[in-house]
């Protein structure tokens, strides 16, 4: 009995000082998590972070309009209401609250004349970059990023989102509309005025696909959605962040970088088109408070965030949209270039109690 109980305490030991490789919820993806180095995100809080140049004349601010191509979609104040238009030709709307323009270096560009799919998958090795690039300048003040920004502003931000994927899910050659930010210099926003991206592709990029098809393998074995499976489990969990009436905001069980949280609409929806007008402003309020909190406990860190969704109905029983956050604060070197694993030093746990403490506070 003795002899028993020691060797149980041995190799807790034994265990307690290895880190912990976790698998993410549904890819192939491992993540070290590195307690060892047991690093606060306090540590991360960089006093002089790289600033984007301001020397030169901002074309996404108010009566620099001319600078960019013709706006797919202008949102103007019209007494209490919005009106939705475009601009046309040489006509550029003035006094917009949002505006959405296409990318005047795009990755992606829209066909001249009708394309089929087979004319754009030219081989297995290559396709042609037929689709769409966007920019959504989300105010017409230069700093309203979402962690300061007014809340019917970030809600107006949030509807130009649900705007453009109704019209660029509509096209034939379009199988996916990425949305997606990127804030400061670090995180590749080249530009400092608060703005979005989209960019629709001809084919489903590899992560949604993985995620379709793990979900759905997972639906075919359970007879229930993992995304709301996961959801269940998180909200209890030490890794939520917090929960309102339709959003949960945790930190992922193998994050792989550090603060990384996503943000998971509780209702069953696979993408931004199935949420009602409520639910946008929840999701742009969720947004602040959170982007607020992380803003506040990193000193404004650089970020990435992206909206994982699909418009494809077959995916409609397994899929679940949600926004990953990733802030940048590490960086990935010959270790996670060489392997696809990663090293994640704040263990989600610390994550989203910083980030609870900083909401509550
Ligand atoms: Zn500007
Ligand atoms: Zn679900
Ligand atoms: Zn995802």
């Amino acid at each position: 009995m003795l002899c028993g109980r020691i060797n149980i305490a041995l190799s807790e030991v034994v265990f307690m000082s290895y880190n912990e490789v976790r698998k993410d919820y549904l890819l192939d993806r491992w993540v070290v998590i590195a307690t060892e180095r047991g690093r606060r995100p306090s540590d991360f809080a960089k006093k002089n972070r790289q600033q984007q140049s301001s020397s030169s004349v901002c074309p996404m601010c108010p009566s620099n309009e001319h600078m960019t191509p013709p706006a797919t979609l202008v949102y103007l104040k019209h007494g209490n209401s919005i009106k939705k238009t475009k601009d046309k030709d040489s006509l550029r709307h003035k006094d917009w609250l949002i505006r959405v323009v296409p990318n005047l270096y795009p990755a992606f560009t829209p066909p001249k004349d009708k394309i089929t799919h087979k004319q754009i998958m030219k081989s297995k090795e290559l396709a042609l970059a037929v689709g769409h690039h966007e920019v959504l300048v989300e105010s017409p003040n230069h700093s309203e990023h979402p962690a300061d920004a007014r809340l019917p502003q970030l809600s107006l931000v949030i509807n130009g989102y649900v705007d453009r994927l109704r019209e660029l899910s509509k096209k034939p050659y379009v199988q996916c509309v990425s949305i997606f930010r990127n804030h400061g210099l670090e995180a590749g926003a080249s530009l400092s005025h608060a703005h979005s991206q989209i960019i629709a592709t001809p084919f489903v990029p590899e992560t949604i696909k993985e995620e379709m098809k793990a979900s759905r393998q997972y639906h075919g074995k359970n007879k229930e959605c993992v995304f709301c499976n996961m959801i269940e489990r998180e909200r209890k969990s030490p890794r939520a962040i917090l929960e309102n009436k339709s959003f949960l905001a945790f930190a992922p069980y193998a994050s792989t970088h550090p603060m990384e949280f996503w943000i998971m609409p509780k209702k069953h929806q696979t993408s931004l088109l199935m949420l009602k007008q409520i639910e946008m402003k929840t999701l742009a309020e969720t947004l602040k408070t959170c982007l607020g909190a992380l803003k506040a406990l990193v000193n404004d860190p650089p970020y990435n965030y992206g909206v994982h969704q699909t418009t494809n109905k077959d995916a409609n029983k397994h899929y679940h949209w949600h926004v990953e956050v990733y802030p940048k604060l590490a960086i990935w070197a010959g270790f996670e270039k060489s392997t696809g694993m990663y090293i994640n030093t704040v263990t989600p746990e610390t994550a989203a109690e910083s980030m609870r403490k900083q909401i509550s506070a």
